[in-house]
C-alpha cells in the first residue's frame, strides 16, 4: 500500500484528523491488548483507494527542543512516505515552526497536501490565505473535530498517490523478522544472507524499499523477499531507537509479508515491548515464527533450559500458541536452515484449503465431544463448516443463531481444527452466519 505521514507542530490536531481518516476501519480492528492504545500507523481508505497512515506526532524523543523534535518527525515522513500531510492550525495562523517544516517538505520534493484544521465556522474557513505563504500550494481548510472539509482533503490526497502497481506481484515467499531493537534482526538477516542463499537482487526504487532482499534458498530452491525491517537499515538517526518508530517500522513489515519472524533476545528474556509487537503480529493475521537468538550467551543451560523458555513464552504470549518456536544464534549460525524451513511450512499452512466434507466429518466428531453449549434455554445449533479464504485460513460456520456461537466455543473448534490438520503458525479465523 502507499504510505501517507502526517506531519505539523503539536496541538494542531494530527490525531483527531489520523482518527476521522482511520474511522470507518477501526470498528474492524481486533482488541489484543496494547495494540489499539497509541495508535499511530493503521489504514486508510478514500473512494475505494487504499493506503497505509503514519502520524508521526506520536513519534516523540522527549528530551529535545521542539524544532528539533518536528525535523525527525518530518524526516520520518519525508523517508516513509509517498505523500505528506502537512497539517496547521486555522487559529493560530502561520508559526516559525510551520515555516521550519515546509521549509524541509519542500526542499524533499515530496507531493505535500496543506491542511488547515480547526476550520469550524465560517468565518475560519475563509481566513486561510496566509497559509500560501508556506509554498506548499493550495491550503484545504477542515475540521477534524466536525469532520468538515475532509472530503476535498482526501480528494487532494489520493490523487497525489502512486498508481496501483507500484510493487510489482511476484510469487516470492515474503518474510520479515520484527523485534525490539538490539534483539538480533540484522545479525540474523546477514547470517541468514550470508550462507547458502543466491541473491537475486535487492531491490532498488524508492528509498524506504531499498533493502529488500530477493534471494533463492539452496536447501529447497524456493525464492524468497526478506523485507525491510526496523534496525536493519541503521541511518543512524536519533529517532531509531525509540518505540514508537520501531513499533510503526514493525507495522509496515508486518504489512508487507506473509510470515514474520518475531525474534526475542534469549539472554534477556521477555519484555513489555516485546508483547506489543508480538500482539501486533497476531492481529495482522500472518503467519508467525517466535526465534529466541543469542540462545548462545545463556549461561547455564542444561536439559530443561529450552522446554522452561518455551513455557514461559507459551504463557508470556497466550494468543501466540500457534507460533512455532526455534532457538536460534545469529553469531554462531545456529539453525538458521530450520528458521528458513519454518517460514516455508508455515507458508504452506497458510493457504490449505480444507475440502467441506473433512470439516463436516470434523463439525460431528467435535459436537460428540463437547456438545454445543446452551446459552440463555437455548442451545447452539452447528449446521455446517466451510472454509472461505485462506491466509489466513477463515472458516464460517452456519448456525440457529450467531449470538449462542462464543468466544470459547470458537476456541474449541480452532483447536480442533489444529489437531485435525496442519495449521501451525498460521491463526485461523471462524465467522458465526445464521442459516438462512
Ligand atoms: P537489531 O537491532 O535487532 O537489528 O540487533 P543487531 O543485529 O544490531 O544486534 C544487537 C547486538 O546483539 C549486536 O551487538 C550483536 O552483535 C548482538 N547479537 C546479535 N545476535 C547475537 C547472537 O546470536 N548471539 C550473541 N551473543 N549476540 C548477538
Amino acid at each position: 500500500l502507499p504510505v501517507v505521514a502526517l506531519v505539523g507542530r503539536p496541538n494542531v490536531g494530527k490525531s483527531t484528523i489520523f482518527n476521522r481518516i482511520i474511522s470507518q476501519r477501526l470498528s474492524i480492528v481486533e482488541d489484543t491488548p496494547g495494540v489499539t492504545r497509541d495508535r499511530i500507523y493503521a489504514h486508510g481508505e478514500w473512494l475505494g483507494k487504499e493506503f497505509s497512515l503514519i502520524d508521526t506526532g506520536g513519534i516523540t524523543l522527549n528530551d529535545q527542543n521542539l524544532n528539533q523534535e518536528i525535523t525527525s518527525q518530518a524526516e520520518i515522513a519525508i523517508d516513509e512516505a509517498d505523500v505528506v500531510v502537512m497539517v496547521t492550525d486555522a487559529r493560530v495562523g502561520v508559526t516559525n515552526e510551520d515555516e521550519v517544516v515546509a521549509k524541509i517538505l519542500f526542499r524533499s520534493h515530496k507531493p505535500v497536501i496543506l491542511a488547515v484544521n480547526k476550520a469550524d465556522n465560517l468565518q475560519q474557513r475563509q481566513d486561510i490565505y496566509d497559509f500560501y505563504a508556506l509554498g506548499l500550494g493550495e491550503p484545504y481548510a477542515v475540521s477534524g473535530v466536525h469532520g468538515t472539509g475532509m472530503g476535498d482533503l482526501l480528494d487532494a490526497l489520493i490523487n497525489q498517490l502512486p498508481l496501483a502497481g507500484n510493487e510489482p506481484a511476484d510469487d516470492t515467499i515474503k518474510f520479515s523478522f520484527i523485534g525490539r531493537p538490539n534483539v538480533g534482526k540484522s545479525s540474523l538477516v546477514n547470517a541468514i544472507l550470508g550462507e547458502k542463499r543466491v541473491i537475486v537482487s535487492a531491490a532498488e526504487g524508492t528509498t524506504r524499499d531499498a533493502i529488500d532482499t530477493k534471494f533463492i534458498n539452496r536447501a529447497d530452491q524456493t525464492a524468497y523477499t526478506m523485507i525491510d525491517t526496523a534496525g536493519i537499515r541503521k541511518r543512524g538517526k536519533v529517532y531509531e531507537n525509540t518505540e514508537k518508530y520501531s513499533v510503526m517500522r514493525a507495522m509496515r513489515s508486518i504489512d508487507r509479508s506473509d510470515v514474520v519472524v518475531m525474534v526475542l533476545d534469549g539472554a534477556q528474556g521477555i519484555r513489555e515491548q516485546d508483547k506489543r509487537v508480538a500482539g501486533l503480529a497476531h492481529e495482522a493475521g500472518r503467519g508467525v515464527i517466535i526465534a529466541v537468538n543469542k540462545w548462545d550467551a545463556v549461561a547455564h543451560k542444561n536439559q530443561k533450559t529450552m522446554q522452561e523458555f518455551r513455557d514461559y513464552i507459551r504463557d508470556e504470549f497466550r494468543y501466540l500458541n500457534y507460533a512455532p518456536i526455534v532457538f536460534v544464534s545469529a553469531l554462531h549460525h545456529q539453525r538458521l536452515d530450520q528458521i528458513m524451513e519454518l517460514v516455508q511450512q508455515v507458508t504452506v499452512n497458510q493457504n490449505r484449503r480444507i475440502q467441506s466434507s473433512l470439516l463436516n466429518e470434523l463439525l460431528l466428531k467435535a459436537t460428540a465431544v463437547a456438545p454445543a453449549p446452551i446459552v440463555k434455554n437455548k442451545r447452539l445449533r452447528l449446521y455446517y463448516l466451510t472454509q472461505v479464504a485462506t491466509a489466513p485460513p477463515t472458516f464460517v460456520a452456519f448456525v440457529n443463531d450467531p449470538d449462542l456461537f462464543h468466544f470459547s466455543y470458537e476456541r474449541f473448534l480452532i483447536n480442533q481444527l489444529r489437531t485435525t490438520f496442519e495449521f501451525t503458525g498460521t491463526p485461523i479465523k471462524i465467522i458465526a452466519r445464521k442459516r438462512k
